[in-house]
């Protein structure tokens, strides 16, 4: 079955074609790890997530990279202010190597949380310093670089298609209305390559180069990362929206000149989560994290089957009703699959073909999680007989990975004891809908009345 993917480069949704056949190689820029990781930075990680689980389902083998920014990466986009991680030492009173080591641990607990698979490679910055050198080496001999006081700078003036993949106005840029800048860099969307060391203090991390003691820009870590682990070009390239501007675009102006020729074919960007009052972020310090989720009685999973509600290029705005919402949907949706297991039925070879297609279609068709989820739903509830449902929803949890056929089961009781609790109900018979919640509340049962209907979890 052919993939549709939405490509940046193009702004058009293109039938995905790979470099070698059945295969595909995926980069995703990963987190910087100088503090915990916040909910919009794991939807954007979820949506990879899919991407890798869509080409598995389609029989492909991928190569999923994704770097670890543990140095490097400054607090402004203009290259200048403190480095994340000497801004989380500071913040926690440790060395810049503990934080992220601390750092990278909780990532990765997050997204086992919300069953991100770990990539096949995840490579850090600081592993990579040598070939960072050798690369901005290769730039210098090729005339892009200059220096200034405070590092070595590349110039976008040089790369005549520096504006081309953003769609950038670099005359607005130089206008000054968008980023202040340095005045020793030449154009305001130059961007530091390799930055000095402060004379007057010593950095945790800190190495020597050819041009003095100091530490990597942020972008270089990508073009060098991805290809000692990809090839030189390859198939995917994926990030947030936010990275589109600034952090790809310089990655596409220091690798293409230096390799010759086109280097990823297809820019995936997925669209941020927001909250009523604007962007989430680490740096303004609005932020929620996965435990924030946990603490407060939500599943990891059901903020995972959140994220489904809409297409990764689609902004989401969070709000606590709409984790709510979508927790219940979650319990409900796994409670009629327990259900499932015990039903009988006579068996619909059409109608399971058909849902089995359509699924497949909409997850090739660019990650259609919303429609996807929708034959999901019209799945579990059809005249399948249980045995075809179980089988669909173990095929679709290989992309959904939703854990929907691993709930624990109910104790003995618990499910006729719901089922006497939704006739006491209907009944208005309040006080032993009561009573019975009580009692299945001392199982460990948490039932919920919802609009379609009693819902339970084990707490
Ligand atoms: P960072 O750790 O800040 O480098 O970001 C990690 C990833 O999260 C990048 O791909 C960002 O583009 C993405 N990202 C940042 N903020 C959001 C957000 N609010 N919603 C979705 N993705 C985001
Ligand atoms: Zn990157």
């Amino acid at each position: 079955m052919k993939i549709y993917l939405y490509n940046t480069l193009t702004r058009k949704k293109e039938k995905f074609v790979p470099i070698k056949k059945g295969e595909a190689g995926i980069y995703c820029c990963g987190p910087t790890v100088y503090d915990y990781a916040h909910i919009g930075n794991l939807r954007a990680y979820l949506f990879e997530d899919i991407l890798r689980r869509m080409f598995l389902y389609n029989n492909y083998k991928i190569d999923h990279v994704m770097n670890i920014t543990d140095v490097g990466h400054l607090t402004s986009d203009a290259d200048e202010g403190e480095d994340k991680m000497e801004k989380g030492a500071k913040r926690e009173g440790k060395a810049a190597w503990d934080i992220a080591e601390k750092y990278t641990k909780a990532f990765f607990h997050d997204t086992n949380l919300l069953n991100i698979v770990r990539p096949e490679t995840t490579p850090k910055a600081t592993d990579h310093i040598k070939e960072m050198i050798k690369w901005i080496k290769k730039l210098e001999e090729k005339r892009f670089t200059y220096k200034t006081s405070d590092g070595i700078y590349y110039d976008t003036s040089k790369y005549e298609k520096y504006a081309d993949f953003a769609k950038l106005n670099l005359e607005g840029l130089k206008k000054g209305a968008r980023i202040e800048f340095s005045k020793e860099k030449k154009n305001p969307s130059d961007f530091a390559l390799w930055k000095f060391s402060p004379s007057d203090k010593k950095r945790d991390m800190e190495w020597e180069s050819p041009w003095g003691k100091g530490f990597p820009g942020w972008h270089i870590e990508c073009s060098v990362m991805s290809i000692k682990y990809l090839g030189k070009q390859f198939d995917i390239h994926c990030g947030g929206i936010d990275h589109i501007n600034v952090h790809h675009t310089n990655e596409i102006a220091q690798t293409e000149p230096v390799i010759g020729k086109k280097w990823v074919n297809y820019w995936l960007h997925n669209d941020h989560l927001v909250l009523k009052e604007g962007k989430m972020s680490k740096s303004e310090g609005n932020f929620t994290t996965l435990q924030t989720l946990i603490d407060k009685g939500f599943d990891p999973l059901a903020f995972r089957y959140l994220c489904f509600g809409a297409n990764y290029r689609t902004k989401i705005e969070f709000s606590w009703e709409g984790m709510k919402k979508a927790q219940q949907s979650y319990d409900s949706l796994r409670n009629r699959v327990s259900l499932a297991k015990k039903e009988n039925g006579k068996e619909n070879k059409k109608l399971f073909e058909k849902f089995e297609k359509e699924f497949h279609e909409r997850i090739n068709d660019n990650l259609d999680t919303p429609q996807a989820m929708a034959i999901v739903w019209n799945m579990i509830k059809s005249d399948l007989s249980g045995k075809e449902k179980i089988e669909l929803v173990t095929k679709f949890d290989k992309i959904l990975g939703l854990d929907l056929l691993e709930e624990e089961e109910l104790p003995e009781n618990a499910l006729d004891m719901i089922k006497k609790r939704e006739e006491a109900r209907k009944n208005k018979n309040w006080k032993t809908a009561d009573r019975i919640r009580e009692d299945l509340d001392g199982m460990n049962v948490f039932v919920e009345d919802t609009k379609e209907g009693t819902i339970w979890r084990i707490k």
